[in-house]
């Protein structure tokens, strides 16, 4: 799951400062901020540092398979009274058009590795959602009854849409079990 070779970088020279240098991910590219003063060859070597940096603490913050399965296991004890109780949950990549989706009826759950990378509560909220799938299709409001346990839902959900508007994306918050719909007809997992 990590990206392929280098991200593409912008350095982006601030006269406001003085001494410190930050990096981010903007639209795609990282974004390195460094004094305007600094020479080219501190400028190379602290892109380098921030690259590094950047990547450890995304690295942090990505849960691995074996992760999802157990933080599954603990939203649904804490949230859905352990009523949840799927077959398996794996990060797919094939996703194009949801954050995640399920099968009722085999019970497996598939998260979109978008999700890796994105705050915990964010991806705490994709898995308890698809969960509460299990337990009632649609998006009714016996479905969202469901979720009012887990405090932060609309955060959660205003972070997803932000992250697809500023993406151009027009992701669907789930697949809408037991439809099998797909909106934008693209990237069905496998
Ligand atoms: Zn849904």
């Amino acid at each position: 799951m990590e990206q392929p070779g280098q991200p593409e970088v912008e350095v982006r020279r601030s006269t406001r400062r003085t001494r410190t240098v930050s990096a981010f991910r903007e639209a795609g590219r990282v974004v390195v901020v460094i004094p305007a003063r600094m020479t080219r060859a501190d400028e190379r070597t602290w892109v380098a540092t921030m690259l590094e940096r950047l990547a450890a603490s995304e690295a942090r913050r990505r849960p691995s398979s074996a992760d999802l399965v157990i933080r599954a296991g603990e939203l649904s004890r804490r949230y859905l009274a352990g009523r949840a109780t799927p077959t398996s949950i794996r990060w797919v990549s094939t996703m194009r058009s949801r954050w995640g989706s399920c099968t009722p009826k085999d019970g497996s759950i598939r998260i979109s590795d978008r999700v890796q990378g994105m705050p915990g509560y964010v991806l705490d909220y994709v898995v308890v959602h698809e969960l509460a799938h299990l337990l009632v299709g649609g998006h009714g409001p016996d479905f969202w009854a469901l979720l009012e346990g887990y405090p932060r839902v609309e955060r959660a959900r205003g972070f997803l849409e932000g992250v697809a508007a500023s993406a151009g994306l027009s992701l669907e918050e789930c697949a809408e079990p037991p439809g099998e719909r797909d909106v934008a007809g693209a990237g069905e997992d496998g």
